[in-house]
């Protein structure tokens, strides 16, 4: 079982792990053992003398979480609940995709990655915020998600995104540090390219992450073509209403010379009308974004439903005829393994 009072290493940038004592070729070598070979246990690192070895483990700890469920989908969709050192539950999610075009075909994992217990913001939709939120993760919670989970994965992550339990942008000081051990080649070595974070739509943090280095992605979970809908399903949207939303985007946009991405989930009778499809083509347009259509996956418990085949498809057909961008329709993968983000701790919980 995880419980520990010691520290967590992985919530100290591995730049700035402090060990005087410890010449630096020692603190390399686990660096190495930890990034590059992905063991999170000191007795495994067999270059380091056992003195050593157990004085560290005495004073830090290297395990933020265990995996207490994985359950596999018939879509090659994994969903991984941890129970963390207060024995907390999160969740990740591994989905793999075959990529590319005709002839050079690739496998691409990508993992769904956690950033808060619960959440705050409430979207009516979501798993996740059913139970408010608990608490934030550490830095170490998220990097030790991607850790954990390729091991699970027994392969290289070529994706993360920031769309699991939590809204990213509401915990940037344990992230922006995550990010920085996620990219450097030292740490991680994902490209940032291949990480997206995912907003409701905190306008003052998306300001905040458009100063940050690296060209990382950013996706609007938008789900509503006009206020009216959106704050049905959306309690954000009263705070940072959608005129003010896409004034951040612009400025992030123009700040970082980079596309964004527009989340649109399709639920039944809520937001899936063609009047929606249109006016989404128009900030599509106006934002120059992509956009990505998500049938709902449903929640036991909550009323919500996603729309016949038949309508996602007229959606999809509108929007792609009002916007000259990419759009996308992702069938979500999971769907019988409780993939919708925080269903499978809502029922740990809740049995
Ligand atoms: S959809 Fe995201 S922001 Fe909304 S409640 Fe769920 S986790 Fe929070």
């Amino acid at each position: 079982m995880v419980s520990s009072n010691k520290p967590l290493l992985l919530d100290t940038p591995f730049e700035k792990w402090d060990w005087d004592e410890v010449p630096r070729y020692r603190r390399e070598q686990v660096r190495k053992w930890i990034f590059e070979k992905g063991f999170l246990d000191w007795d495994k690192m067999s270059n380091l003398p056992k003195s050593l070895k157990s004085e560290l483990s005495q004073r830090l700890d290297l395990l933020p979480m265990e995996a207490v469920k994985v359950q596999g989908s018939s879509d090659t969709t994994k969903k991984i609940l941890w129970k963390l050192r207060d024995q907390q539950l999160i969740e990740s999610v591994l989905i793999r995709a075959t990529e590319g075009t005709k002839g050079v075909r690739a496998s691409r994992l990508t993992l769904c990655v956690s950033t808060q217990v619960g959440c705050a913001l409430g979207c009516k939709f979501c798993a996740s915020g059913l139970d408010g939120l608990k608490r934030n993760l550490s830095t170490g919670e998220i990097v030790g998600q991607i850790l954990l989970a390729r091991k699970e994965a027994g392969r290289r992550i070529d994706n993360l995104v920031f769309m699991g339990m939590g809204e990213p942008l509401a915990n940037l000081p344990a992230l922006l540090p995550a990010l920085d051990t996620i990219l450097s080649p030292e740490g991680l070595g994902i490209g940032a390219r291949h990480v997206t974070l995912s907003t409701s739509g905190l306008v003052p943090k998306i300001l905040e992450l458009a100063n940050y280095p690296a060209q990382i992605r950013l996706a609007i979970s938008l789900h509503g073509g006009d206020d009216d809908t959106r704050k049905k399903i959306m309690p954000i949207n009263e705070r940072y209403p959608m005129e003010e939303l896409f004034h951040a985007c612009e400025q992030f946009i123009e700040q970082r010379k980079k596309m964004i991405t527009l989340e649109y989930i399709l639920i039944k009778g809520v937001n899936d009308d063609l009047k929606q499809a249109e006016l989404l083509a128009q900030h599509a347009n106006r934002l120059r974004a992509k956009v990505n259509l998500i049938p709902y996956n449903r929640v036991e418990g909550l009323d919500w439903e996603r729309p016949e085949i038949e309508q996602v498809k007229l959606f999809q057909k509108t929007v792609e005829a009002g916007h000259a961008h990419r759009v996308t329709l992702r069938l979500e993968k999971g769907h019988d393994i409780d993939a919708a983000c925080g269903q499978l701790r809502l029922k740990e919980n809740n049995p």
